[in-house]
């Protein structure tokens, strides 16, 4: 059995935002030599998501107003998580909704999407360097 690993690095300069990541995934893919097997792609970080779903910005905008309307940033006092001096409590329970991380099947070489899927980071409390682990394992 083939095994890779490979860390992708982000550094959002806004608070927030969700990238799309598949072609990335895709070439750690092409990389790894695995054609038939599993890809894992997980956040490193517990204020930060993988997930999946449409590459659409009303969608997107729908993500941010539903998420910032269930866990505000501010005002920052509203959480007790925040009173160990960080400000991040809201990206902590956002990251909890939108997931840790994705499975993917690949087949043929190829990752075994359904329609319109698409792999997505999502920062909840960007300004500074993060981590996606990437682990492909198969024949
Ligand atoms: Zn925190």
């Amino acid at each position: 059995m083939k095994t890779f690993r490979k860390e992708l690095w982000f550094n959002v300069p806004t608070r927030r935002a969700f990238i799309n990541i598949t072609s990335r995934v895709e070439e750690c893919l092409r990389e790894s030599g695995v054609r038939e097997g599993l890809c894992l792609v997980n956040a490193m970080h517990i204020t930060a998501s993988v997930f999946i779903n449409d590459d659409e910005s009303g969608l997107h905008h729908d993500y941010e107003v539903w998420l910032e309307k269930l866990a505000p940033h501010e005002p920052v006092s509203r959480y007790r998580h925040n009173r160990t001096g960080e400000d991040n409590g809201d990206a902590h329970l956002k990251r909890q909704v939108m997931g840790r991380e994705v499975v993917v099947a690949v087949t043929g070489g190829k990752l075994d999407f359904g329609p319109w899927e698409q792999i997505f980071y999502g920062e909840f409390d960007g300004g500074r360097k993060k981590r996606v682990l990437v682990k492909i394992i198969g024949e």
